[in-house]
């Protein structure tokens, strides 16, 4: 087993699956059919066919429904957007999900933005965003809805803790800032303009670093226990001989975990929480839209 300050985001995210499998079957008791989640898969990216594969073999494992929709790489954007006006109006259908990047000559904002926002299960239209930010029930973006549960079970209220975000995406560091606001953090929001960040850093109880670049957050920037997220996920250059370089984070893992009372590895931290917390979203989806309370 990890020491205790790992934390085990793939036990954590196994359990997580194991309540929604678990919880599957009241509601199809009440609904009177299974969650159903839509994947939409335009071109034929290897990596986004990977992600698609694993997502409904995942939908499956925890007895819901996964349809799977692939469109040709030179799709139209009236294709696309007609087949998530199909998903839309599908009864059957509760989450759905567009896999991005899609091709060049294609515009994500605006497919996106055609998706019912309570069947957005990745939390990325702008209704999903607006909600966030006033604090209305919503969907939230997965890698930073897994983040806050590995947070939260590690430390319980998050009130008053000084947290920092470093990198200010649309999928993880701006929704990831805006749940710990609503969890009564006080929050810095960091990214390529920042300056003096290793002081910023070195005053938070929380860490969550999402910016794509390998072992950039030192551990001397670290406070001796804070609690360390690490978001990134980076290929380093094969070593000499070696078909695959190694996985690292955007945290320089052994020198911060010295430090940290509780850090995230690469892999097996954040990444396996994903996926877990897009289950969840299509599960709670599910329930709003049949009009039963949100599932435990
Ligand atoms: P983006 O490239 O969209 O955003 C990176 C952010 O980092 C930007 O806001 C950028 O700032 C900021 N940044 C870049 N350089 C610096 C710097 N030197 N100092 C401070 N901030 C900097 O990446 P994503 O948010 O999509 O992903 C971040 C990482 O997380 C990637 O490694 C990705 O692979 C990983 N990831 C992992 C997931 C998972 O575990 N399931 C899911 C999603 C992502 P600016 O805005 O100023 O350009």
């Amino acid at each position: 087993p990890a020491p205790p300050h790992v934390i085990d985001g793939k036990a954590f995210a196994a359990a997580l699956r194991q309540r929604i499998a678990d919880a599957v079957p009241a509601f199809a008791e009440a609904a009177g059919r299974a969650p159903g989640l839509a994947v939409v898969l335009v071109g034929d990216d290897p990596a986004s066919a990977v992600y698609v594969a694993s997502k409904g073999k995942a939908t499956r494992a925890a007895g819901m429904e996964s349809f799977e929709h692939r469109l040709p790489a030179d799709a139209t954007q009236a294709e696309v957007e007609a087949l998530l006006a199909q998903l839309n109006a599908d009864e059957a259908v509760d989450g759905i999900l567009l896999q991005l990047p899609l091709p060049g000559h294609l515009d994500e904002q605006a497919a996106v933005a055609t998706i019912d926002p309570d069947k957005d299960v990745d939390g990325l239209t702008p209704v999903s965003a607006g909600r966030l930010a006033l604090g209305i029930p919503g969907m939230v973006p997965c890698t930073p809805y897994g983040c806050l549960l590995l947070l939260q079970d590690r430390l319980g209220d998050l009130s008053g803790k000084d947290a920092v975000v470093i990198g200010r995406s649309i999928l993880v560091g701006k929704p990831m800032a805006a749940l710990l606001l609503g969890a009564n953090c006080t929050v810095t929001m960091a990214h390529s303009r920042t300056t003096d960040l290793p002081e910023r850093v070195r005053r938070a109880d929380i860490v969550v670093a999402a910016v794509g670049r390998p072992e950039m957050v030192k551990g001397e920037w670290i406070k001796p226990g804070a609690v360390v997220i690490d978001v990134g996920i980076n290929r380093l250059p094969p070593a000499e001989g070696a078909a695959k370089g190694r996985l690292v984070g955007d945290v320089a893992y052994d020198e911060a975990a010295a430090v940290a009372a509780a850090i995230t590895p690469v892999p097996g931290g954040v990444g396996p929480m994903t996926i877990a917390c897009l289950l969840r979203n299509t599960l709670v989806a599910a329930h709003r839209r049949a009009g039963l309370a949100d599932p435990e």
